[in-house]
């Protein structure tokens, strides 16, 4: 799998972004930053389900505020998204934020986009220009008429201008549309015009399900062009749900090295037992597991027991009773009703081996 790796490097909080690391996984609280005790909440469940950097609004001064105390009760870098409002910028840097999202040509006057970027020099704070095709600038639209690939691109140019010419080179870049065609070309584009990192997004994507594919569909074209060094899903969905999907679309690409992988068979006429409740139960299981296991349920002994050989554990359906296997080997049938704590079980004794090694 290509990875374009000649980005530059830019460190946001214990992480970097870019070179040659990992593609980092990202999702944005739903809370009001103010609520510190909702947002810390909120930011717990998305680093148990392997988020490794959270975003918070911040649109006013309480929101701001907050960050001090948030950042006390969390383990992961935390980002402030800003539109407009350089004070609400330098405020959550003051606070202790890891990386601001704003975009310098929005702040105003040239001393308020200087009183940004001397801040974040000076805490060694990254920004991220999120170009949105449902927010280009006036003289863009004016140009090109709508919002294109060529407009995203050019307004990310225009930003990174404003901040270069500051001396500034800690950015991130995202250029976001909802329209999926035109997200991967604006991406495609932009991996060609410079070498900061890029931040994948699908915006306003829709719900779990149609946002899931769209997002999928749109970062999984760019991944497989090896772009992209951050990723966020955005779904109208719990943000747990973002970090789910971009994990598993990271594992498609072979770009996530601790996620588990669950193989389950469709299901057909010759199912023995009630797959569907077994594989949910299971994925639920992995789904908290930083470990890369490989697990399949198959739901009979057609095909079953050849997959389930392939994988760390797995089960093979029968006639109310499942056989497990482990590293190929077929260690035990289990009636049905106690497939799924067996196979828990198991997971469970694999991960203490690879934890112990
Ligand atoms: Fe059908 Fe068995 Fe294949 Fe599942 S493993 S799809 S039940 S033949």
């Amino acid at each position: 799998m290509f990875h374009r790796t000649q980005t530059v490097p830019v460190r946001v909080g214990n992480l970097t972004i870019g070179g040659s690391n990992e593609v980092v996984v990202q999702s944005m609280c739903t809370t009001k930053t103010a609520d510190v005790e909702a947002t810390v909440a909120e930011i717990l469940r998305l680093e148990e389900a392997g988020c490794q950097i959270v975003r918070v609004t911040v649109n006013n001064k309480e929101a701001a505020e907050a960050i001090a105390a948030i950042k006390q009760r969390i383990h992961i870098p935390l980002v402030a998204d800003i539109h407009f409002d350089y004070r609400l910028a330098l405020l959550a840097i003051e606070n202790g934020v890891d990386k601001i999202r704003i975009n310098p040509g929005n702040i105003g006057k040239r001393e308020k986009v200087e009183a940004v970027v001397k801040a974040c020099k000076e805490k060694g704070i990254p920004i991220r220009i999120g170009v949105n095709a449902g927010s280009l600038e006036r003289h863009l639209l004016d140009k090109y008429g709508y919002p294109t690939a060529d407009a995203m691109v050019e307004s990310a140019l225009y930003h990174i201008g404003i901040l270069e010419e500051l001396d500034f080179r800690d950015i991130i870049v995202s250029l976001k549309a909802s329209d999926v065609p035109m997200a991967i070309e604006a991406y495609r584009k932009a991996a060609a015009a410079f070498s900061y990192p890029l931040h994948l997004g699908i915006t306003e994507s829709g719900t779990l399900y149609s946002g899931t594919i769209k997002s999928s569909a749109g970062i999984g074209a760019l991944l497989s062009m090896g772009i992209g060094n951050t990723v966020r899903i955005s779904l109208s969905a719990d943000p747990v749900e973002e970090i789910k999907v971009a994990r598993e679309l990271l594992k498609v690409f072979g770009l996530i090295a601790d996620a588990p992988t669950l193989i389950s068979c469709p299901t057909c006429g010759r199912l023995d037992i009630d797959l569907f409740k077994v594989a949910n139960e299971v994925e639920e299981y992995l789904s908290k597991l930083k470990v890369p296991i490989k697990v399949s349920v198959l739901g009979c002994a057609v095909n079953g027991p050849g997959e389930a050989k392939e994988a760390d554990i797995g089960i093979a359906g029968a006639r109310g009773e499942g056989l497990l296997f482990r590293y190929g080997e077929m260690i035990r049938k289990v009636p049905e009703a106690e497939l799924v704590n067996e196979l828990k079980k198991e997971i469970d004794l694999i991960v203490e081996e690879y934890e112990r090694t």
